[in-house]
């Protein structure tokens, strides 16, 4: 990299741990453009990462999301902790103008010294989303942040994978589904921690969580974990039980280290993360490879190879190779 005004990616290193905000920036920047130069600069970073308590926040869209973190951040800042928030955002920056103003706003606020709030859009990209995501949770946790906040629509894969990446998992349900709750649709609602019913200042909450705690009654609770997940009220309009949903968010990260649960969980979550990067490497490699997949795509719709012997040479892989002995 030669680029005038170009600084390395090792010399932000030491910026980016003393929390320089510029050079968290820059970071994440690279992460997310997947720089190979960054690469090493990441892997020096995560030596530094794992004090921070990790909050996932999903939800279906219009649930009050967004709505809800910025209430979080203030009431968290107030308090005097630094606030690490990245919001992986299906529209792009550009489309999705409400929202990226509401953070732009969000970072001018006064609060904005004590948090630091990164929007990363999906729409576009090419694999890659969830590790670049992840990246920034660990640049912001190297740097001292914690909790640090993903927020996800609790709609596809890439996102119910980003969320799991989390210490505690909080769902948020709009009131007004009726006995629909959508989350249960996305698969998320088991995989919550804490669950909040939003929008407690409309009349339609009650009756959603009493719903919510019947379906939850009927259901297993998590396996391996003593936790039983609450359901908590809140608005963020009003502020009403934002004091409550905070210290239900400490105490779930009090109990995982009393229960010794946090080692579990962070060890899945590790597991998880090479598995999940390593199939969005493949998902990266089959699309820089567009041309080579049509060759083997032809190839076996004339049935001059099979699937199998083409996914192997795509791979680059020896047929025997996966061949067990027989
Ligand atoms: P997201 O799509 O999940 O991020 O949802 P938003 O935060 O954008 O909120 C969706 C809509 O619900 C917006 O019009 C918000 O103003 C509204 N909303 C969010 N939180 C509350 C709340 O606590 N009370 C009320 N009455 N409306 C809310």
């Amino acid at each position: 990299m030669t680029r005038a005004g170009y600084r390395p990616s090792h010399e932000l290193v030491p910026l980016v741990l003393s929390g320089s905000r510029l050079a968290i920036a820059r970071m994440i920047s690279r992460a997310e453009g997947g720089y190979a130069e960054a690469s090493e600069a990441l892997a020096e970073l995560y030596k530094h990462t794992g004090k921070a308590h990790i909050v996932g926040i999903t939800g279906v869209p219009g649930a009050g999301k967004s709505t809800l973190v910025a209430a979080l951040i203030k009431s968290l800042t107030q308090g005097g902790r630094k606030v690490g928030v990245v919001a992986v955002d299906p529209s792009s920056p550009f489309s999705g103008g409400a929202i990226l103003g509401d953070r732009v706003r969000m970072n001018d606020a006064a609060e904005a010294n004590q948090a630091f709030v990164r929007s990363m859009a999906t729409r576009g990209h090419l694999g890659g989303l969830a590790p670049a995501t992840l990246q920034a949770v660990d640049i912001l946790d190297a740097a001292g942040y914690s909790p640090i906040i993903i927020e996800t629509v609790g709609v596809g894969q890439d996102e119910v994978e980003i969320v799991s990446a989390a210490h505690t998992i909080v769902v948020l349900s709009p009131p007004g589904l009726g006995d629909d709750i959508q989350a249960i649709k996305a698969g998320i609602l088991e995989i919550a921690d804490i669950h909040v019913v939003s929008k407690a200042d409309k009349p339609e909450a009650g009756a959603a969580v009493a719903a919510l705690k019947g379906m939850l009654a009927l259901g297993p609770a998590r396996s391996g974990s003593t936790w039983a997940s609450p359901v908590v009220a809140v608005s963020s309009v009003s502020g009403e039980q934002m004091d409550k949903l905070t210290a239900t968010i400490d105490k779930h990260w009090k109990h995982l280290h009393e229960s010794g649960e946090l080692a579990a969980r962070q060890r899945n979550n590790s597991r998880t993360r090479i598995f999940n990067t390593a199939r969005h490497l493949f998902q990266q490699q089959f699309d820089e490879r567009a041309d080579d997949l049509e060759r083997q795509l032809q190839a076996v719709v004339n049935r001059e190879t099979d699937p199998q012997s083409a996914a192997h040479a795509l791979l680059g892989w020896n047929q025997e190779r996966s061949q067990r002995e027989i």
